[in-house]
């Protein structure tokens, strides 16, 4: 069912605590996490507890945590000093937009240029 927890969903297991995270903030329905491979000094993905396979899906059934993801990626870069500087939210939306992991989560990155357009 949508929404539902996937079995075969890294994000899922990361929500769950199957698979640990260096996990930054938590709230009821969002986690917040270190990325594993860092594309920035900072580079922290933030996710809804529940699984939608992207962010359009999330709006879709789900406008309340979506807004939670937006205000929780707000809270990160807050808390990683990155409001003076500039960052950057980006949600890849499949996989030729280099999705790789098919649970919704926004990538928050900053603490070095970022380049316009994005490669
Ligand atoms: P996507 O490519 O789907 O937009 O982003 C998925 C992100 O998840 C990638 O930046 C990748 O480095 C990160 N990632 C993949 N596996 C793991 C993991 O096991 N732990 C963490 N913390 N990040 C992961």
């Amino acid at each position: 069912m949508a929404g539902e927890p996937q079995a075969d969903c890294l994000f899922c297991k990361i929500v769950s605590g199957e698979v640990p995270a260096t996990v930054v903030r938590e709230t009821d329905t969002t986690v917040a996490f270190r990325d594993i491979n860092p594309q920035a000094p900072t580079h922290i993905l933030v996710i809804p507890k529940v699984h939608h396979p992207d962010a359009a899906a999330l709006a879709a059934a789900e406008p309340q945590v979506t807004a939670d993801v937006l205000r929780e990626a707000g809270a990160v870069a807050a808390d990683e000093k990155l409001v003076e500087t500039g960052y950057r939210v980006v949600f890849n939306t499949g996989s030729g937009a280099g999705q790789t992991v098919f649970h919704a989560h926004a990538h928050v990155l900053g603490g070095r240029g970022l380049n316009w357009p994005p490669g």
